[in-house]
């Protein structure tokens, strides 16, 4: 790996793409039926997990994208990184009534609400136990989240339909998670450090522009500034990260 790491990313993203892994990863999705709901935003109030072919996906996507949308959306996601111990953020690709990337969202996105409501219930409560655990290593660093970080997401929404034909089973979803897991491992050596990230693009994207402990301490600085009421220095710790994140989407 090089120190910048982008031209062993590079190659490596190249590489995926030339093994197919991605238009499988389309593929994949193409077997979910499309789904029609109420709109109430459920789904959009956390930014969702991603697997790690979809992270690579997403970056092999990204210098498509003019430079403006390129930095905008660096930035959006370098910022819901640093600041998202301090504040519950929603997506950043949430808009009031649709999603920025609708044709490119996730898989968690678009299993979202075909779920039994009995599977879902697991799920959440695997996540409602890794949040304490985050909670307990933020303690470790003399810090107490406040209770609107650690609050449970919203409700399982129940007013997502299939448009046409019956939804898939859970044993069904499961499988093509599976199927997703097993592309992530087929990806090129040089991608390993995206398996790093824990499927949070927006810590994938806050390393690759920061450089991976300058990140980490830089959310420490901008967690502990937030919740001690020290909007100043917050701002200008996320000015700082701002500008940093803008150049790195630029020479991308
Ligand atoms: S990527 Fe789009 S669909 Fe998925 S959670 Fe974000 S706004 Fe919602």
């Amino acid at each position: 790996m090089s120190h910048s790491g982008r031209p062993d990313l590079r190659s490596g993203l190249q590489g995926a793409s030339s093994r197919g892994l991605f238009v499988i990863l389309e593929q994949l999705y193409q077997e979910l039926p499309d789904t029609t709901c109420a709109r109430r935003g459920a789904c959009c109030t956390l930014l969702p997990l991603v697997f790690t072919v979809e992270l690579a996906a997403w970056l092999h996507r990204l210098p498509n994208a003019p430079y403006k949308e390129r930095a905008a959306q660096a930035r959006r996601l370098v910022e819901h990184f640093l600041v998202n111990a301090a504040q519950r953020r929603p997506c950043p690709w949430a808009r009031p009534d649709s999603c920025a990337i609708y044709p490119d969202r996730f898989m968690g996105c678009r299993t979202y609400g075909l779920w039994t409501p009995q599977a879902y219930e697991k799920r959440a409560a695997q996540a409602a136990q890794g949040q304490q655990a985050v909670a307990q290593a933020w303690q470790g660093l003399g810090v107490e989240l406040p209770p609107e970080v650690l609050a449970p997401a919203p409700p399982y929404c129940r007013l997502v339909k299939p448009v046409s034909g019956p939804a898939p089973d859970d044993a069904a979803i499961e499988a093509l998670e599976e199927r997703a897991i097993e592309l992530s491992r087929d990806l090129p050596d040089g991608l390993d450090r995206l398996h790093d990230f824990g499927g949070d693009i927006s810590f994938a994207v806050a390393s690759l522009a920061l450089g991976q402990p300058q990140a980490l301490s830089l959310k420490v600085a901008v967690t502990k500034a937030m919740l001690s009421g020290d909007e100043a220095e917050a701002h200008e710790l996320l000015a700082k990260a701002g500008t940093a994140a803008k150049r790195w989407a630029q020479s991308y």
